[in-house]
């Protein structure tokens, strides 16, 4: 089968091969990739500046049909629609991280797409406890989009404590930064999100999604719009999704005294803040990695409930085979979600 694989490790070094099908084990399902999500992580994978493992096939964000199951396999059957929880692939299953369920903490863990083979080719073998059958009525398209859904669901439902009432900031309206407005305007939350120049087809996108506030930083003061919006007190919350040094500052900047923050979005590098504002401001400062299974179950469940739709965020659907034009629209920040279908 055709997968999109990094060969080696180093800057680039990812390129469309031919490699063996992979074979489905007793505990294993084995699911024909409909759609996979390209995902900031896949960039980084790709630039060498987040941890892989060469040779190893790309792509976490996935949806797809199981073709065929293991003997031991009892919760998912040959022809249901399925997504995938990828970030478990490999875990050590008894460190005291694990044993909380907090798996994304295990020092041995490794995630599909980049610690092991992921879902940029036809095929995927998975573990049958990493499959989610897709609730009725959930596109396999949309079905892509759960795994960087999850990672908001934890950000917002289960990391940060927003309350009706409380006014929030999204800094940096990518993917996450979106996914994170979305489950916030389903909460009543009255948010603000800001991008730069650069995010301006972005920042249209979360104007439709029907965000009270949005600031183009090119053009508007930050300060000026939370002192109008919050009568001068600063934001209640804020969600730090863009991984940059400037936006830190700014959520930093645009809270109350004891608001909170939460980071979401990864800098992958040091980064230079006036961290006495935490003090001053007796904030709290949470990080959000991942997700856990109970994310997922929460998930699932707000997608059947349809109190949250990921179809608009789709921006782009291409083959597998123009895994370069895909990559380059989410680098410029011409797109929110691509889509790539291997068959
Ligand atoms: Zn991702
Ligand atoms: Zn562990």
């Amino acid at each position: 089968m055709k997968a999109l694989i990094k060969y080696e490790p180093g800057v680039g070094n990812v390129e469309l091969r031919e490699v063996a099908e992979p074979a489905c084990g007793d505990n294993q399902v084995k699911i024909e990739v409909s759609f996979c999500g390209v995902c900031g992580t896949d960039l980084h994978v790709y630039e060498d500046t987040f941890r892989n493992f060469p040779p190893v096939i790309l792509g976490h964000e996935f949806s797809g049909r199981v073709v065929q199951v293991g003997r031991l396999v009892r919760n998912i059957q040959p022809d249901d629609h399925a997504t995938v929880l990828p970030a478990t692939a490999v875990t050590c299953g008894s460190c005291s991280f694990c044993r909380m369920g907090y798996f994304m903490l295990c020092p041995d863990r490794r995630g599909m797409g980049h610690g092991v083979n992921g879902a940029f080719a036809k095929y995927a073998v998975v573990r049958s406890d990493q499959v989610y059958k897709i609730p009725a009525g959930l596109s396999l398209a949309e079905a892509a989009l759960c795994e960087p859904f999850a990672s908001a669901v934890q950000a917002v439902l289960q990391v940060t404590n927003v309350r009706l009432g409380d006014v929030a900031l999204v800094s940096g309206p990518g993917p996450i930064g979106l996914l994170c407005l979305k489950i916030l305007l389903a909460e009543g939350i009255k948010t603000i999100v800001t991008g730069t120049g650069e995010d301006a087809m972005r920042l249209e996108k979360a104007k439709m999604l029907g965000v009270d506030t949005v600031v183009n930083l090119t053009e508007q003061e930050l300060a000026t719009v939370v002192a109008e919006e919050t009568k001068g007190a600063g934001v209640d919350v804020a969600f730090e999704c863009a991984g940059a040094e400037a936006s830190a500052a700014n959520c930093l900047r645009a809270l109350k005294p004891l608001g909170q923050y939460t980071q979401v979005g990864i800098f992958g590098r040091k980064i230079f803040l006036d961290f006495d504002q935490v003090f001053y401001k007796q904030l709290r400062v949470v990080g959000s990695v991942g997700y856990t299974t109970s994310t997922w179950d929460r998930l699932l469940k707000i997608l059947e409930q349809k109190v949250v739709s990921l179809d608009d965020l789709i921006t782009h659907r291409m083959p597998l085979e123009r895994w370069q034009d895909a990559f380059k629209l989410c680098e410029r920040k011409q797109a929110i979600k691509v889509l790539l279908s291997p068959s």
